[in-house]
């Protein structure tokens, strides 16, 4: 079955479909989920679930066997508890001043990771929420001497609350073989044991899918349950987005001509030049354009590669299709920009950035198509 999701947008026919597997994010929920046994496995759906649609992807993933998601603002977690009503809601940013009575209302546990935070979740009453130790990022989270501090008030019954759950993050799990991540485990073993019987998270997508790694009692992925990679050969995951734009025209360009804004790149041979209808407004990043000086992205049409020509406009992208037979590009056709032979990694990286970079930056005015079968 196939529904157009967006109930507010009005409907595009003309524009470019994004396609949204979730039974792709079902079966990849389900490999991490193997993954991280003994242990279980959470859901990360901050960022409307990556730029998939947080209403459509927290049902899914809740048949699919998760019950606890991970957000990172308030309105998410919103969102999930409509979508999700039973759902255990961690909430990653913490707890903001003011905010405990509204987490309360909605049932949402708050990932403590300072000491005013702890102070006052535990003024308001306390009730479940998770400890987060900073075990080398730097970013969020108690220090390890605050966290030995709470564990040794934990143990004597004075920390206020119950943690429901310690984590912390990994900054280098991506990264085969880098010195922090054996570090971070280590430190975080330590604290582990500050908190009998409390369970431990530590595990992104890349730690979730690395054997090596001890991945504790939950594990938190996200970009992997949408078909990104967070390491290399990751051959387990399925993509889950794909992106097809449709060909507005196809046209002869004599040799010697410039294409597109700037006339970045010019014909080198009489040449065919599809011209797609999507741009950098629908999240197609400007920096994997083509010029003189550098390569850029390819989408693929009549089944081949065919690489950017020039530069990506607003609402428009040139491709040369020249390496095809005459005849077999179209107006009116499908071009891939994302799916099964262009994945979001590959996109991000002639963009100079992530997947998770592409996926949060989709664009809003797409026909957006969700696949349940
Ligand atoms: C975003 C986030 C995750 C998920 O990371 P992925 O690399 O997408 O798997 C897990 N834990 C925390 C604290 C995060 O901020």
């Amino acid at each position: 079955m196939m529904t157009n999701a967006r109930a507010d947008a009005p409907p595009a026919p003309d524009a470019a479909r994004l396609t949204i597997d979730l039974a792709a994010l079902k079966a990849n929920w389900r490999t991490l989920d193997r993954f991280a046994a003994p242990g279980s496995c959470a859901a990360v759906v901050k960022a409307d679930a990556y730029g998939l649609g947080i209403t459509r992807a927290v049902p899914a993933l809740w048949e699919a066997g998760a019950r606890d998601f991970f957000v990172a603002h308030l309105a998410e977690a919103e969102h999930v508890r409509a979508a999700a009503p039973e759902a255990n809601i961690w909430l990653l940013n913490g707890l903001q001043p003011g905010l405990a009575s509204a987490l309360r209302a909605l049932d949402v546990r708050p990932v403590l990771g300072s000491w005013p935070e702890i102070e006052e979740w535990t003024a308001s009453g306390g009730g479940p929420a998770a400890l987060h130790v900073d075990t080398g990022m730097n970013r969020l989270g108690l220090t390890l001497e605050d966290a030995a501090e709470a564990g040794s008030r934990f143990v004597c019954g004075t920390l206020g609350f119950t943690p429901a759950l310690i984590m912390t993050h990994a900054a280098t799990a991506d990264e085969d073989a880098h010195p922090l991540t054996p570090l971070q485990v280590d430190r975080f073993r330590a604290v582990r044991t500050l908190f009998p019987k409390v369970p431990a998270s530590l595990a992104n997508s890349a730690a979730s899918l690395t054997a090596a790694i001890d991945r504790f009692d939950l594990c938190r992925p996200g970009i992997a349950l949408y078909g990104g990679t967070a390491r290399g050969a990751r051959p387990e995951t399925k993509p889950v987005v794909s992106l097809h734009a449709p060909v507005l025209q196809v046209r002869e360009v004599p040799a010697g001509e410039g294409v597109g804004y700037g006339a970045a790149e010019f014909t080198k041979r009489a040449s065919r030049i599809a011209i797609l209808n999507i741009g950098y407004a629908d999240g197609i990043p400007r920096a994997a354009g083509s010029s003189e000086a550098r390569a850029g992205a390819s989408v693929v049409l009549a089944g081949q590669r065919c690489p950017l020509f020039g530069r990506i406009s607003m609402d428009l992208t040139a491709v040369d299709v020249t390496h095809l037979p005459e005849g077999a590009v179209k107006r009116g056709d499908l071009a891939e920009v994302l799916g099964h032979t262009i994945g979001v990694d590959e996109l991000a990286a002639h963009a100079g950035t992530i997947g998770y970079e592409i996926l949060t930056s989709l664009g809003k005015r797409y026909q957006r198509i969700y696949r349940t079968d």
